[in-house]
């Protein structure tokens, strides 16, 4: 444990390029950072950690252009959709921003500047495919063609996905654009190098990734064949070109007409544009304190910088990135944080443009428990440059086995006697509790240096060990054989008082990954929010504990069963999730259609209804309904029957379902809806219908013109919504 004064640390994530919708890869990166930026506060150090869309660049522009918006409304839409998966994951970034944000324009013309004034900027004129209709230099993905090795048709100007050739969209045969489908010519343009060829660059390149703590070993290892040259002194690090001619979405390069930065140049720099927006927005004062503007704080040397990646951009992020921040006069990391790709039961890998197999937003619909993901995520990672798969029946078996078997289930056995029996009182713990106690506080520090290495799988496995540890005593005193027997109340109390004093100290390791849950743990045993400081503290006797609930499910296989179920038109039901400019990146033409207003002007196709007083509206009791079973309805092509749970019981006790039916057969096939959560009106009076009787109506929406404007639309609540609520 740290007893020094506060660090002040400065943490990102890689910027997620601002085409669509996160991904489950992307979830693994933002809860890696999460939990280390959790864990360091819980060190008591001051961190600020912020994100960025990445906004810029060719295919932004093309698909704004495509979907008939500027470039800027395009980035501005799916900067809408980021809460719900940042939210529901209980990923706690301090600031987002965007790299078109005016700070990014402002901070790399600054460093383009003064990398030019350092002689580190130069110019050349090369020559590239044209598209003489559309009037732009074509990127390579935009330029389509034959394959010279093996004449596959409409193969792309890098590689052949047919048999694997990798060359240079000269190369192609018959090439064409993709953008326009005209045959692109070659055109010379005079482009801008920063010139990491430069003999300083190498230089300071080699002793910056070199110094200890910078990178790890394995990355290390990778970077030194970029640096390696052969025989003849080819090889090596070549200039890089970082302009791009206009038409271009970006940032115009100073004294330069027509050009613009290249999106990886400024990307990075968004980093530094986020962490200054948030400063002049007064954000760092607010949360700890802190008085001093932007620039003194990056300019201290105190100030500690951290950037977690992932393996794909390992080159942008270790050489250009530190060379541009220390040939413009800037502060350089002090590490880069690689971590390898997610795939999913051994399948696809979720790489920067592809990302399918485990929707984020269809688990957390599913009423899925995100700290189950964060959990389990947390228990593969190692903090080495190393893919990660998510198996499913490994998922299962560590929250349920470990988390909850192991873990809460502590505080089940133990926290009930102390509330009935000794109105909620700890007691003092005899020998043997305190010794057990003891062994769990002294592993604080091993597991605290877990954390900061960011080895959570380590981290972990020795809390689970210590959770053994109490199982075992638990087991060996059996409260609930203790509470039957004459006279044993004293040592009940004592028992059931190491049991939760022993949950606390677990809890608080596992505080940094599982912060909602843990909360409530705080919440219960009536402590002020936990540190690793607190680790060597113990509650006192005659501290009262608030009363127990249950914290935490197990995970269900038909919830993981419905997960990885895909049909097609499952993803349309989720896509109804996502923001509009998601679904216009759909190729499902029902999900991308917009909410228009119809010819004469009436939303949704049809007038509003006359005005109502809130009474009115109290009337309509509307409650959060999952959906246990749904099945088509024989003598029907419009309805399905819906077995929804709205939270209640019978006289007995048992849970309670309704029966209703709803016209959604055209949308949806039953098996898709099953364990999906959405709304009712629950205080419909019972209607009898030719099929059997209908309790209640599921909202959804339609257009009032369903010729022209087809679809019925399910409602889903926002994550976190359980069976019951009330919708006020
Ligand atoms: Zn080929």
């Amino acid at each position: 444990m740290n007893h020094t004064a506060p660090r002040r640390l400065f943490v990102t994530t890689a910027l997620p390029y601002a085409n669509g919708n996160f991904h489950i890869g992307h979830i693994m990166e933002y809860i890696q950072a999460d939990t280390w930026v959790r864990f360091q506060r819980m060190q008591g150090h001051e961190v600020h950690f912020v994100g960025a869309d990445d906004a810029h660049g060719a295919p932004i522009m093309i698909a704004a252009e495509k979907a008939g918006i500027t470039p800027q409304q395009f980035v501005a839409n799916i900067a809408a959709g980021r809460k719900p998966y940042l939210d529901g994951f209980h990923i706690a970034f301090d600031n987002w921003h965007s790299t078109d944000g005016p700070e990014n324009h402002q901070l790399a013309q600054d460093i383009y500047r003064a990398l030019k004034a350092n002689g580190l900027i130069t110019t050349k004129t090369i020559e590239q495919f044209f598209d003489p209709e559309k009037q732009m230099f074509l990127p390579d993905r935009f330029i389509k063609g034959t394959c010279p090795k093996c004449n596959a048709k409409d193969q792309y100007g890098d590689s052949c996905e047919s048999c694997g050739a990798v060359y240079a969209p000269t190369e192609l045969k018959d090439p064409y654009s993709a953008l326009s489908g005209a045959t692109p010519v070659m055109k010379q343009s005079e482009h801008h190098f920063f010139a990491l060829s430069d003999p300083r660059c190498a230089e300071f390149l080699q002793t910056w990734t070199h110094a200890d703590g910078h990178l790890q070993p394995e990355v290390l290892n990778k970077i030194k064949e970029w640096f390696a040259k052969d025989a003849e002194g080819n090889g090596g690090l070549g200039d890089w070109d970082i302009s791009r001619d206009a038409p271009y979405f970006g940032i115009e390069i100073p004294d330069a007409p027509g050009k613009y930065f290249y999106v990886w140049l400024d990307a990075p720099i968004g980093y530094l544009a986020s962490l200054k927006n948030y400063f002049d927005k007064g954000g760092p004062k607010a949360a700890c304190g802190e008085t001093r503007s932007y620039d003194e704080f990056v300019a201290d040397p105190a100030t500690e910088q951290y950037h977690f990646i992932g393996k794909d951009i390992t080159y942008f992020h270790t050489l250009f990135w530190p060379a541009m921040l220390h040939f413009s006069g800037r502060k350089t990391p002090n590490a880069v944080f690689v971590h390898g790709f997610l795939t999913v039961n051994n399948g696809e890998k979720m790489s920067k443009s592809r990302g399918t197999g485990l929707d984020p937003l269809k688990y957390l619909s599913l009423g899925m428990n995100p700290e189950w993901l964060r959990y389990y995520i947390a228990a593969k990672l190692n903090g080495k440059n190393e893919d990660v798969d998510f198996n499913s029946a490994d998922f299962m078996a560590r929250v349920n086995a470990d988390l909850v078997g192991k873990f809460i289930n502590i505080a089940s056995r133990s926290a009930g006697f102390i509330s009935k029996r000794f109105g909620g009182q700890l007691g003092a713990m005899s020998a043997d509790g305190q010794a057990l106690v003891a062994t769990l506080a002294a592993e604080g520090t091993a597991i605290a240096a877990c954390y900061d290495s960011r080895d959570y799988a380590r981290a972990l496995r020795e809390v689970m060990l210590l959770a053994d540890k109490v199982n075992a005593y638990v087991d060996q005193n059996k409260p609930w054989e203790l509470a039957k027997k004459e006279g044993m109340d004293a040592r009940l109390q004592d028992v059931c008082t190491t049991c939760l004093q022993a949950f606390r100290l677990l809890s608080l390791y596992l505080k940094p990954v599982l912060p909602a849950l843990v909360a409530r743990v705080e919440g219960f045993l009536a402590v002020t929010p936990m540190t690793f400081a607190d680790a060597a503290a113990t509650l006192a006797a005659g501290h009262v504990i608030g009363n127990y609930e249950h914290l935490m499910q197990r995970v269900d296989i038909k919830q993981l069963d419905a997960l990885f179920e895909a049909p097609a038109q499952a993803e349309q039901a989720t896509a109804a999730t996502d923001t509009k400019a998601a679904s216009k990146q759909k190729a499902n033409p029902a999900a991308a259609q917009p909410a228009t207003a119809s010819a004469d002007g009436q939303p949704g196709g049809e007038a509003l209804a006359p005005t109502i007083g809130i009474d009115d509206f109290a009337k309509v009791d509307l409650r959060i309904a999952k959906i246990v079973n749904c099945e088509a309805v024989e003598g029907s092509t419009k309805l399905l029957r819906l077995t929804l749970d709205v939270g209640e019981t019978d006289e007995t006790g048992q849970p309670k379902t309704r029966n209703v039916f709803s016209g959604i057969a055209s949308m949806y096939q039953p098996e898709q809806l099953v364990g999906l959560l959405t709304v009712m009106v629950a205080n419909l009076a019972p209607r009898k219908m030719k099929f059997g009787i209908s309790e209640g109506m599921v909202l959804a929406a339609s257009h009032g013109d369903e010729k022209a404007n087809p679809g019925i639309f399910v409602l889903t609540p926002w994550p976190g919504a359980t069976p019951g609520m009330r919708i006020h």
